[in-house]
């Protein structure tokens, strides 16, 4: 078979493009657009039915974006930003995706997309300087830069929990659901996990379900959405000055125009705290909470430790059974060193007669049988089961295509084997004309990733676009610069609290997954300002030939 593949690509069947880009969410649809603007051939590789990426799969009841979705917008097109308003403050998935549509359509784009086209291995070579990508509808691809816009959060976790084959009633994931949705009525529904996913269907699942059971390994903060129409004063300051508003995100730390606070917490009293709290608790504004409360929240552990308390005590409020409350209570993780959850109903479901939490930490899942489920203390007969698992984040769909062969015949999993290792989170020494869109050390999950992608995407196709205009045929980083980018990583991420908790930016929640905190943190504006001078300093830390 794969001889077959080989010498169809080499019988020269190959589909011939300049740029191959995988993936057909927010970054493959922008990727494709900048890309036949600067005048290169391309082609999107795309393994969905059609475009979206994370607004294609996500499809369980409740899923919407938790950045506010004037700023979880594209940018580039001021025409295209007047075109599109938004019905809510945290619009749901089919808005997101209708959106994604209006874009494809718009630019035209959908004639350069394959959907249903897995790319399953690629290949650098040497003698041609181009890659070639094997995919799961026959036609291979030959081209001389190879993009992955595959996504941070779009490898699905398989369940960690033995005897689910065995389970003889229905198994949805969250990251997978039925694009015809599931009709929950009546039925005994267990949730397994309590991550974002979790956290915005459980309200809606509890409503339908005839009993609802949530089991729990490790609790998250989360936040109230308040969701409605967007914030009429947020709305003015976007309206006031668009381009303006949109530059200042770009600046920001998260991607989100709001300032650097400079005001730490011990100069606040215990008042002035709290009113702080209370007025950003009231605004329904996860990015407000994250950044906006007093300079040193993400920085240093007893400022940060002020406001787990404060949130803890609301739980408190909203749950009326104590020892149900105190389960929902995060105590292993700083606020904010994993990303916090947005609320619409969560905690007050748990008041439901037909909600139940099974606090995983106290009696551990033991067995799923054909139609139960086993812990250490009580069998809950089930019908339905869903998983709510996570992601294999931002390396598990970069190494699902298997193997990436560089230079010299290594495979990227063998590079990577302690962990990846990446100049700028975009591309890998030894890997020539390749490039990740919010890869692995760049600010992507921490950010506003609308304005994350954008960066990535102007930046990589300019990149792209001058090596051509200067006549090289290829580029890669030295080893010096990606050495010095993993120590600059490592620098960024001591003054942040990130890594006192094991989370999925550290890829703990993979059993066997090499541990290290993966994002950038060093912010989305300081980052933008690195790629740049990088540019203006002729290219610092790569190799054209
Ligand atoms: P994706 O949208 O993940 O698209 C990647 C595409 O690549 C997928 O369609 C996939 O099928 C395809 N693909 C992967 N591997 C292959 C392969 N080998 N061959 C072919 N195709 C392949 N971010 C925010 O900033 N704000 C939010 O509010 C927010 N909410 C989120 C809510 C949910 C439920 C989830 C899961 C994520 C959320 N995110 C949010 C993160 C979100 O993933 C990004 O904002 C953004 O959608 C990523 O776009 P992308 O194009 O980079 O990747």
């Amino acid at each position: 078979m794969v001889a077959a593949r080989e010498s169809k690509a080499a019988s020269g069947t190959a589909q011939q493009v300049d740029v191959a880009v995988v993936g057909a969410g927010f970054a493959g649809l922008y990727l494709l657009h900048r890309l036949r603007k600067s005048g290169l051939t391309a082609v999107a590789l795309e393994e969905a039915g059609d475009v979206g990426g994370t607004w294609y799969w996500n499809r369980y009841p409740g899923a919407r974006c938790d950045i506010q979705t004037i700023d979880y917008s594209y940018t580039f097109d001021p025409e295209l930003d007047n075109a599109w308003t938004w019905s809510e403050k945290y619009a749901t998935q089919p808005e997101i995706l209708r959106y994604l549509g209006f874009v494809a359509d718009r630019y035209d784009l959908r004639r350069d997309i394959r959907f249903k086209t897995k790319v399953t291995e690629a290949k650098w070579d040497e003698a041609t300087e181009r890659w070639q990508l094997t995919t799961s509808s026959g036609t291979p691809v030959s081209c001389r830069h190879y993009i992955m816009a595959t996504g941070c959060l779009s490898a699905p976790k398989p369940p960690e929990i033995d005897g689910v084959k065995d389970f003889e009633g229905k198994v949805y994931f969250t990251g997978r659901w039925p694009h015809d949705g599931v009709d929950l009525a009546g039925k005994r529904v267990a949730v397994i996990g309590t991550g974002s996913s979790a956290i915005q269907s459980i309200p809606l699942i509890a409503e339908q379900a005839a009993h609802l059971t949530v089991f729990q390994r490790t609790p998250n903060f989360a936040l109230p959405a308040h969701n409605g129409p967007s914030p009429s004063d947020r709305m003015d300051i976007f309206q006031s000055d668009r381009a303006a508003y949109r530059e200042q995100a770009r600046q920001s730390m998260t991607g989100v125009p709001y300032p650097q606070q400079t005001v730490v917490s011990w100069q606040l009293s215990d008042a002035e705290r709290r009113e702080r709290f209370e007025r950003a608790w009231a605004a329904g504004d996860l990015v407000h909470i994250l950044t906006q409360l007093w300079a040193d929240q993400g920085v240093d552990f007893n400022g940060n430790a002020l406001i787990g308390e404060l949130i803890r005590e609301k739980i408190g409020a909203a749950v009326k059974d104590p020892e149900t409350a105190a389960a929902l209570m995060p105590h292993d993780h700083p606020f904010g060193a994993k990303r916090p959850c947005l609320d619409t109903n969560y905690y007050a479901t748990y008041n439901r007669p037909n909600v139940t939490l099974v606090n995983l930490r106290q009696e551990p899942i033991k067995a799923i049988t054909a139609n139960s489920i086993t812990t250490a203390r009580r069998s809950v007969d089930v019908d339905v089961i869903v998983f709510a698992t996570g992601f294999d984040a931002m390396t598990g769909a970069i190494r699902a295509v298997h193997p990436i062969t560089g230079r010299g015949g290594k495979s990227l999993t063998d590079v990577w084997a302690q962990g990846p290792q990446t100049y700028l989170g975009v591309t890998v020494e030894g890997f020539p004309n390749f490039f990740m869109i919010t890869g692995p050390g760049s600010p992507s999950v921490l950010s506003n990733m609308a304005v994350s992608i954008e960066q990535h995407v102007d930046w990589v196709v300019d990149r792209i676009a001058a090596l051509r205009d200067a006549g090289f045929t290829t580029i890669e980083p030295t080893e010096t610069a990606q050495a010095g980018w993993g120590r600059h990583m490592t620098d960024c991420s001591m003054v942040t609290l990130h890594r006192l908790a094991n989370t999925w930016y550290t890829g703990a929640n993979v059993p066997g997954k090499v541990q290290g905190l993966m994002p950038y943190t060093g912010g989305v504006g300081p980052y933008r300002s690195i790629c740049d001078e990088i540019t203006a300093r002729g290219m610092l830390g790569f190799r054209l030939t």
